[in-house]
């Protein structure tokens, strides 16, 4: 990188990156619903899952030209030397087709992840991708269907999605976190293979300060430690919003708002007045901040897995008919669903 090119601030910035830029950031495969792994495949061994949009290499299949290898940019297809074959996470979907959610959403000591069902206008897809980098989160979730609007409940029951999966949609904390909060994030949407998996930057605790030897919160202007934050919003928009500061900021403010709200609900040492202040500038009301609360700080599983019961054979009976695909009628729809609104 050529240092004299930047200017002070960008240097400065930099340095700051370079310093304190320590955290730790889980990723699995995001299930990508333009997946770059699926479209360099040259022996279609990889696939996207009609259903559930679980992305698979069928070992069958695969040929290890490692194609998708160089395509993913998220580097989440590894190589297996002894097989020959490309392997990748399969968002354990043995474990979701009998109504378990993920083993490492399932383990997460942290209890960070959630899972739940994210309906999409596939057909507008091209569309929400061809946007300057600094529009495309906004963009991205224009494609995502809202599962309680009634015009949408009728195409997709239409569509051939069974009442388990619209259910599942409606109760989907993802939906809450990417749509209704807009606090969930995709990672380096940039790469436009519009990831399924959503992140919450990490507010880092920036708003205390000592003082006369005790640790004091009550800043005088509380959005004010977001200038100062331990990760600067620089570095955490080139990861989470294309480089849209504004959509950091953003969040991050609406997450200290919550968290100001609840510390004036429980050790009452905070101004009312201001923290109201602080949740309208980020158009919350307390009961919302309250409810995310409760999704963040203390979900039951219920509230964090919203999993649809699956039925294979409806999925296989969804893409073919049951006489071709299975050799016999069986379960399953005889007529394909039709797609679009
Ligand atoms: S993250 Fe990579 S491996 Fe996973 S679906 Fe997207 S492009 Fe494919
Ligand atoms: S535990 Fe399951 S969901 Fe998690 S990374 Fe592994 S395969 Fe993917």
């Amino acid at each position: 990188m050529n240092l004299d090119a930047l200017t002070e601030d960008e240097r400065n910035q930099l340095f700051e990156i370079e310093r304190v830029t320590m955290f730790y950031l889980p990723r699995i495969c995001n299930h990508c619903a333009n997946p770059a792994c699926v479209a360099a495949c040259p022996s279609g061994a990889l696939y996207k899952r009609g259903e559930d949009g679980i992305v698979l290499v069928n070992q069958d299949l695969c040929s290890g030209w490692r194609a998708c290898v160089a395509a993913c940019p998220y580097k989440k297809i590894y190589f297996n030397w002894k097989t020959g074959k490309s392997e990748k996470c399969v968002l354990c979907y043995p474990r979701l087709e009998t109504g378990q959610a993920p083993s490492c959403f399932h383990s997460c000591v942290g209890r960070i992840r959630y899972t739940g069902v994210l309906l999409y206008d596939a057909s507008r897809l091209p569309e929400v991708l061809r946007v300057p980098n600094q529009a495309l989160v906004e963009s991205q979730a224009t494609a995502l269907l809202n599962p309680h609007d009634p015009e949408v409940i009728t195409q997709a029951r239409a569509n051939g999605i069974s009442e388990g999966y619209l259910e599942a949609a409606q109760k989907s904390p993802v939906w809450k976190y990417v749509m209704e909060w807009k606090l969930a994030l995709p990672l380096h949407a940039e790469y436009r293979t519009l990831p399924m998996l959503y992140y919450v930057p990490p507010l880092l605790p920036t708003m205390g300060k000592m003082e006369d030897g005790k640790y004091n919160h009550a800043e005088s202007s509380f959005f004010s430690g977001l200038k100062q934050a331990r990760i600067p919003v620089k570095y955490l928009a080139s990861l989470f919003s294309a480089g849209n500061t504004q959509v950091i900021e953003t969040v991050l403010k609406k997450l200290m708002a919550v968290r100001y709200f609840m510390r004036s609900q429980t050790v009452k040492d905070l101004d009312a007045r201001t923290v109201a202040g602080m949740l309208e500038e980020v158009k919350l009301t307390p009961e919302l901040a309250r409810e995310i609360y409760a999704m963040t700080a203390i979900p039951t599983v219920y509230k964090r897995y919203a999993l649809p019961p699956m039925h294979r054979e409806e999925a296989i009976g969804a893409t073919c008919s049951p006489e071709t695909c299975k050799g016999g009628a069986g379960f399953g729809y005889s007529q394909p669903p039709k797609r679009g609104l």
